[in-house]
């Protein structure tokens, strides 16, 4: 099957934008840096990258009659609140397992923000003592359990809606929709930077991009800190995703390219070079990017022009994937 042969139920509100940020290109003296804006690719909740992974959830849900959608992830997740708004939107109830991934004093870390957001759009939330991790977990088989014994018909969407059969697929067409951008504005992207860690935004774009005549460069900077996992992870959702979508041929592992270096020592823990990115971004751009994500691979890309392992010559596309309601648990880092 060709990847329009898949079902797509749209929740964005049409292609993200893409416009070039200017004052941060002449600050870093070299390298053209435009954005992809999924912070603001729908009118459901803030939108983001999951919410672009969700259109070809969506349909499966449906037609397996589900009643629930059920999720996980960390305290703050934005997937979560997605899964929320997408709930709201198609008339189902959201029940959200939320663990505690990251170790943040912040007193209001379990009340503002992402989670205040779900709690507002009617979604069940369940804080759960549990780490970090991306696997299936008991809270969640129970929450799943008590669903079907109520009547209910739970539809199971795993963290950051990756390690599903579909999880690749929105970011398979997101490579389609840059190709298009491409084209409309007579530009070609030889670099993307984007942010991973349960890897299916970036598997997806190498499946994506993989069948595209003009190779480019894909790479992923972890936020994870688990730097084997985060790659093997987009590794396998990516051969699988491009399997899916019938690329016809199999990956190579030099398209495969997760970078380390700019997560720090823990997930949804900043350093200072993501603070510096944040800052920078914020005071060059206007433009917002979050501590737990998109701030950390803007430090990577900042990097990696000053270093010039991103040449001055390039065209360099951020995938900003969205993530701003968390800084709202984060105000201890930007005190008066
Ligand atoms: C989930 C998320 C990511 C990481 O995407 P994955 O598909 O989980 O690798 C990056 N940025 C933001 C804002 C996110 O919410």
């Amino acid at each position: 099957m060709a990847l329009s042969d898949f079902s797509r139920y749209p929740l964005l509100f049409g292609p993200s934008p893409v416009h070039p940020l200017e004052r941060l290109t002449e600050h870093l003296g070299g390298a053209r840096i435009w954005a992809k804006r999924e912070d603001c690719n729908s009118g459901l909740a803030f939108g983001g990258n999951k919410t672009r992974k969700l259109e070809y959830l969506v349909p499966d849900a449906l037609a397996q009659g589900a009643t629930h959608l059920v999720s996980i992830g960390g305290v703050q997740s934005n997937h979560t609140r997605q899964v929320a708004a997408v709930a709201a939107k198609l008339g189902l109830k959201a029940r959200l397992v939320q663990e505690s991934w990251v170790d943040w004093p912040d007193s209001v870390n379990d009340r503002v923000g992402n989670i205040l957001l779900s709690r507002i759009m009617g979604a069940e939330v369940e804080l759960v003592q549990a780490g970090f991790g991306i696997g299936f977990k008991e809270s969640w088989e129970n929450a799943l359990e008590e669903i079907r014994s109520a009547g209910g018909v739970p539809y199971a969407i795993p963290a950051g809606a990756s390690d599903h059969r579909l999880g690749g697929l929105g970011f398979a067409n997101w490579a389609d929709e840059v190709a298009q951008q491409e084209a409309e504005l007579g530009i070609f992207f030889d670099t993307i930077i984007v942010c991973s860690v349960t890897g299916s935004t970036h598997a997806g774009m190498i499946a994506g991009f993989a069948g595209q005549s003009r190779p480019r460069r894909v790479l992923g900077i972890d936020a994870s800190a688990k730097i084997d996992e985060t790659r093997a992870q987009v590794e396998k959702i990516a051969r699988n995703t491009a399997e899916l979508i019938d690329l016809g041929r199999e990956l190579r592992d030099d398209e495969i390219t997760v970078l380390e270096g700019w997560a720090g020592d823990y997930y949804g823990i900043p350093v200072q070079s993501t603070l510096d990115a944040m800052r920078l971004t914020g005071g060059l751009e206007g433009v917002i990017i979050d501590p737990v994500y998109e701030g950390k691979s803007m430090a990577g890309l900042i990097d990696l022009v000053r270093t010039g392992v991103i040449d001055r010559d390039s065209d360099v596309l951020y995938a900003h994937l969205g993530g701003q309601p968390a800084i709202n648990a984060y105000s201890a880092l930007f005190p008066r």
